[in-house]
């Protein structure tokens, strides 16, 4: 239970422990600046901007209003050669100190970006009321910088570990579905099939829409996604109502195969319906899912 809420609460039990190491300044501040050399140097691969623990400052490059609450920031690596160095499902653990705030804000943020795209890296971020890091961050203009504690490992991806994989989203818990749909499909050598589901408030809260159309077209036999808003408008094209168990099963045929694994990542009461707790079976398990082939971010 305490795992699949990880991505609505703002740390996780990892996070904590990074954010104490990054309060305490347990260990040195290695702050990694452009002017300072890496063990990159004198190689010809790349720099990985987040190949270890030390306190990474990047400037915003530039910041794009999505909707009423969301914002996409690109941050540049002070190299431009410089690739992130991230494994696919990884997020970033970001150190904020918020205003009016005594306490620093320390908070994971999942790449939107190509991983291996030199230069930069972007996230996308909601802005919750009140929420601390996520106000900071929206504050943040073209100019300022963000600092970055590590990177978290997610999922340990394999290439064509399984033949397909069910994606369930919702709302900001798109971020890392999102990095996992890009990585298999601009993998030439991963034929995984994808079966995206994605549910939100309204249709502005379609994140990545665009994108996600692209894959589409590029993949037809290969990328499914159904959208599913719980306040549509009257004249919306898109299907109506939340993520229930009578949508999953018109889109899951085989959840007993044990090629097939289900990603799920979005707010708290999802998670749970989709995934149960101790007391009750979620909708997955409903399914026929077995808890080895479920994921959650
Ligand atoms: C691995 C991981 C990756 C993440 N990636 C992203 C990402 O790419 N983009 C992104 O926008 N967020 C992402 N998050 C969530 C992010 O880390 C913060 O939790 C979020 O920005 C809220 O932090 P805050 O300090 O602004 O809010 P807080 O000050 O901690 O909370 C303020 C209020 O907002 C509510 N709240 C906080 N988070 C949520 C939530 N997720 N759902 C509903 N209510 C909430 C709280 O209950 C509280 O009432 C990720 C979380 C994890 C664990």
């Amino acid at each position: 239970m305490a795992q699949f809420q990880r991505f609505a609460q703002p740390l996780g039990s990892r996070t904590a422990i990074a954010s104490v190491f990054a309060v305490l300044g347990v260990g040195a501040y290695c702050a990694r600046s452009s002017l300072l050399p890496t063990t990159y140097a004198e190689s010809n691969e790349p720099r990985k901007m987040f190949s270890g623990v030390g306190f990474t400052s990047l400037r915003v490059h530039s910041v794009k209003m999505v909707n009423h609450d969301t914002k996409r920031l690109v941050f540049e690596f002070p190299d431009p050669e410089a690739v992130s160095g991230l494994s696919l499902t990884s997020s970033l653990l970001t150190f904020s100190r918020p205003q009016g705030s005594w306490l620093p804000a320390v908070r994971p943020y999942t790449p939107i970006s190509d991983l291996a795209q030199p230069g930069f890296v972007e996230l996308m971020v909601k802005q919750y009321p009140n929420g601390k890091s996520s106000t900071h961050l929206h504050l943040l203009a073209p100019g300022d910088s963000l600092t970055f504690i590590t990177a978290l490992k997610g999922f340990p991806w394999k290439a064509n570990q399984f033949s397909q994989v069910y994606l369930i989203a919702g709302g900001a818990g798109i971020t890392p579905i999102y990095q996992l749909v890009r990585g298999i499909l601009d993998n030439p050598n991963d034929k995984t099939k994808i079966n995206l589901v994605f549910g939100v408030n309204t249709e502005q809260d379609l994140l990545l829409r665009e994108e996600f159309d692209e894959y589409k077209r590029r993949f037809p036999d290969r990328f499914n996604y159904i959208y599913t808003i719980s306040h549509s408008a009257e004249n919306s094209l898109v299907r109506k109502g939340r993520v229930t168990e009578e949508l999953l099963r018109e889109v899951v045929k085989d959840a007993s195969d044990k090629e097939t694994k289900v990603f799920v990542c979005g707010p708290p009461a999802m998670e749970q319906s989709l995934v149960g707790s101790r007391a009750s079976p979620g909708i997955l398990t409903n399914l026929g899912f077995a808890k080895e082939q479920i994921y959650q971010f």
